[in-house]
């Protein structure tokens, strides 16, 4: 079992827990190492890492931002990021802006699809404005009786080609690499299998050239054990680590308490023959 977990959310973007919840919770299931990469906002890191102090862990700061990938959206994981970094703070501000309108998009087009109010109800579940998104219109939804989980309005209303969703341009996948490597931060691929599953995913071609294309822009890093991944998905991508000469590294994914993949912590180990993606920043301690 792996005693790190860095990939995880508070309510500074989607998650539904502050900072310092998150990070008593991972504290209580044995977590040692744990890195906060909340969507393209690092707000969270403060109280995140005041809080892992407390409870004796090690605290890495984490983002995980948003980019648009040919007709793909993409998530990069930074881990041990100067928030400070001007590229950076700048880069995710730009990233942060376009989801006002976005929202308001989503809420007209949701209306369309005859449900009213959305907008109005989906700012009540964003504990920061800046960061609305799809899931605190998922929580609305639910709580307004439309779908019975978070799970399900997704399928039926905000996923790709439903009546909710909005396209939207995110990041650069160079810009989102540079400003994390240039802040001294390591770029991982988050959940690549979630490309490859679901309507208009990608294949096997697709996901080469991806990964091609991340390592020459400086990406150094695959989420192998990830909670929106499936045993199988493990193996599969530690081979696609080994083939690209990449680092892996694993992660909740948590959200929540109700609406996660799961829970924070107790992650399975990585397949053989991994390097953890920690050689990155442990190696000159060893
Ligand atoms: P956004 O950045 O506003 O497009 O929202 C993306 C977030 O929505 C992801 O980080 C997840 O938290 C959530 N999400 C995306 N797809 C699903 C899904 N199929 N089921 C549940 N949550 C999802
Ligand atoms: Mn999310
Ligand atoms: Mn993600
Ligand atoms: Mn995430």
């Amino acid at each position: 079992m792996l005693d790190y977990d860095l990939h995880c959310h508070s309510s500074i973007s989607d998650g539904t827990l502050a900072p310092a919840e998150v990070v008593a919770r991972a504290a209580g299931r044995g977590v040692k190492v744990l890195a906060l990469t909340d969507h393209d906002d690092t707000d969270g890191l403060d109280e995140a890492r005041a809080a892992a102090m407390r409870h004796g862990m090690t605290f890495i700061n984490g983002v995980e931002v948003s980019v648009s990938w040919r007709s793909h959206t993409l998530h990069v994981v930074g881990l041990g990021i100067d928030p400070a970094y001007p590229p950076l703070a700048e880069g995710l501000r730009g990233v942060r802006s376009g989801r006002g309108e976005r929202a308001r998009k989503m809420a007209d087009a949701l209306a369309k699809a005859g449900i009213g109010g959305t907008l109005q109800g989906a700012y009540q579940y964003a504990g920061n404005p800046n960061m609305i998104g799809r899931a605190h219109f998922a929580r609305y939804l639910v709580e307004a009786g439309h779908c019975k989980d978070v799970k399900s309005v997704f399928n039926r209303y905000l996923a790709r080609d439903k009546p909710g969703y909005v396209p939207h341009k995110w990041a650069a996948l160079p810009d989102a690499i540079g400003w994390i490597r240039g802040s001294g931060g390591v770029a991982v691929l988050a959940h690549p299998g979630r490309y490859m599953s679901g309507r208009s995913s990608m294949g096997k071609k697709t996901m080469h050239e991806l990964l091609t294309e991340f390592v020459e822009c400086g990406g150094q890093a695959l989420e192998v054990v990830s909670g929106s991944h499936t045993p199988e998905q493990y193996a599969e991508f530690a081979r696609y680590a080994a083939e690209f000469n990449l680092l892996c590294s694993c992660g909740s994914d948590f959200h929540g308490p109700d609406e996660s993949y799961r829970d924070m912590g107790r992650l399975p180990d990585f397949p053989l023959g991994c390097r953890p993606v920690w050689e990155a920043w442990e190696k000159n301690k060893m």
